[in-house]
C-alpha cells in the first residue's frame, strides 16, 4: 500500500533509510525543520533550510519519494531571543520555496516563558508571511507543532492550544497539525479542532500497539502516524509497524489508506505546494 510519512528527519538518515522506505510503500515524506543534536548559530540554521529545501528533495528523488519540508526553529533553541529574531527574519525566503509547506516544527519543550515567546512570534509569522493559495482559501502557512516530551507535554499541550486561541479567528484549527500526541493529550487536541499526529519511537513516545490503541478509541479522522526518524533511537518503518499492527486487529483497507495516505494527503493538499491527491481503494 502507498503510505504518506508526515515527519521524518531524513538529513540524519542513509539513502539505505530511504530504499528501505521506498520498497516499503512510501511515496512522500514531510522534513519538519528540528535540533540538531546541538545549537546552531544563525548561519547554521540558513544551511540547514538549504540542505532541506534543495538536498534532500534530490535524495529522495532518486527513491521515487516526493520530499516536502517545514522551516522553523526549534524550542530547543528558543531560549536566546536574540538569535531566535535573527533566524526568524531569514525565514519568509523558505517560506516561499516550492516545496515547504508551512511553519514547523515549532512548539515548546521545556515550557519556559521564552519558548512561549517565540512560538507566538512563529505563528505570527505564519499568518504575516501568508499570501494566499489559489483557490484553497485559508489564512495562514500551515503549521506543524512538536509537544514536549514526558512529564511536560500534558501542561505544554494545553499552553499550546491556549496560545492558538489567543489569536483568535486569525487561526484555523485545521491547518494546525500538533504532533507526539498520546494517551492524556489526544482528546485536547481532537477537541480544539487540530489535526493530531502519533509518533512511533522503539523505546518512547508511542508503540504501534499503543497507537491502533487511540485510533480505535478516537477514530482515525484528522490523525496522522509518523516515525519522526531522526538521528536518535528510531527507526523509518515504525510507521509501517502500525500499519501491520491495524492490519492483524482487522482494519479495513478503507481505514488504513485513510491514515496513512488520504489523511496526510489532505491535510498537506491545504498547500497548493503538495502535489499527491486522496486515492480510492481501487487506485492503490
Ligand atoms: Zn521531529
Amino acid at each position: 500500500m502507498f503510505i504518506i510519512d508526515p515527519h521524518c528527519h531524513m538529513v540524519s538518515r542513509t539513502t539505505a533509510d530511504y530504499e528501505a522506505m521506498a520498497i516499503s510503500g512510501v511515496v512522500a515524506i514531510s522534513e519538519p525543520a528540528f535540533w540538531a543534536g546541538y545549537d546552531r548559530t544563525p548561519a547554521g540554521f540558513i544551511d540547514y533550510y538549504r540542505q532541506l529545501t534543495e538536498t534532500e528533495p534530490k535524495r529522495a528523488a532518486q527513491f521515487g519519494i516526493q520530499h516536502y519540508c517545514w522551516i522553523c526553529l526549534n524550542p530547543k533553541e528558543a531560549e536566546d531571543l536574540g538569535k531566535a529574531k535573527e533566524v526568524l527574519a531569514e525565514m519568509p525566503k523558505f517560506l516561499s520555496c516550492p516545496t515547504v509547506l508551512g511553519v514547523g516544527e515549532i512548539g515548546l519543550n521545556k515550557n519556559t516563558p521564552n519558548e512561549a515567546k517565540v512560538f507566538q512570534q512563529h505563528v505570527q509569522l505564519a499568518i504575516d508571511t501568508f499570501k494566499g493559495e489559489r483557490g484553497r482559501g485559508g489564512k495562514h502557512h500551515l503549521i506543524l507543532i512538536h509537544t514536549p516530551h514526558l512529564e511536560d507535554k500534558l501542561k505544554g499541550t494545553k499552553m499550546i492550544i491556549e496560545m492558538l486561541k489567543d489569536f483568535g479567528g486569525a487561526i484555523d484549527p485545521g491547518r494546525v497539525l500538533i504532533d507526539h500526541v498520546e494517551e492524556h493529550t489526544i482528546k485536547l487536541v481532537k477537541e480544539a479542532g487540530c489535526w493530531a499526529g502519533m509518533t512511533i519511537y522503539p523505546i518512547s513516545k508511542c508503540t504501534p500497539q499503543r497507537a491502533v490503541d487511540l485510533m480505535e478509541l478516537y477514530g482515525s479522522d484528522q490523525l496522522c502516524v509518523n516515525a519522526a526518524a531522526d538521528w536518535g533511537v528510531s527507526d523509518p518503518l515504525q510507521t509501517h509497524r502500525t500499519l501491520l499492527e491495524a492490519k492483524r486487529r482487522g482494519h479495513s483497507l478503507q481505514t488504513l489508506l485513510q491514515i496513512f495516505y488520504n489523511n496526510p494527503a489532505t491535510f498537506f493538499s491545504q498547500s497548493p505546494r503538495f502535489k499527491l491527491r486522496k486515492l480510492s481503494i481501487q487506485e492503490t
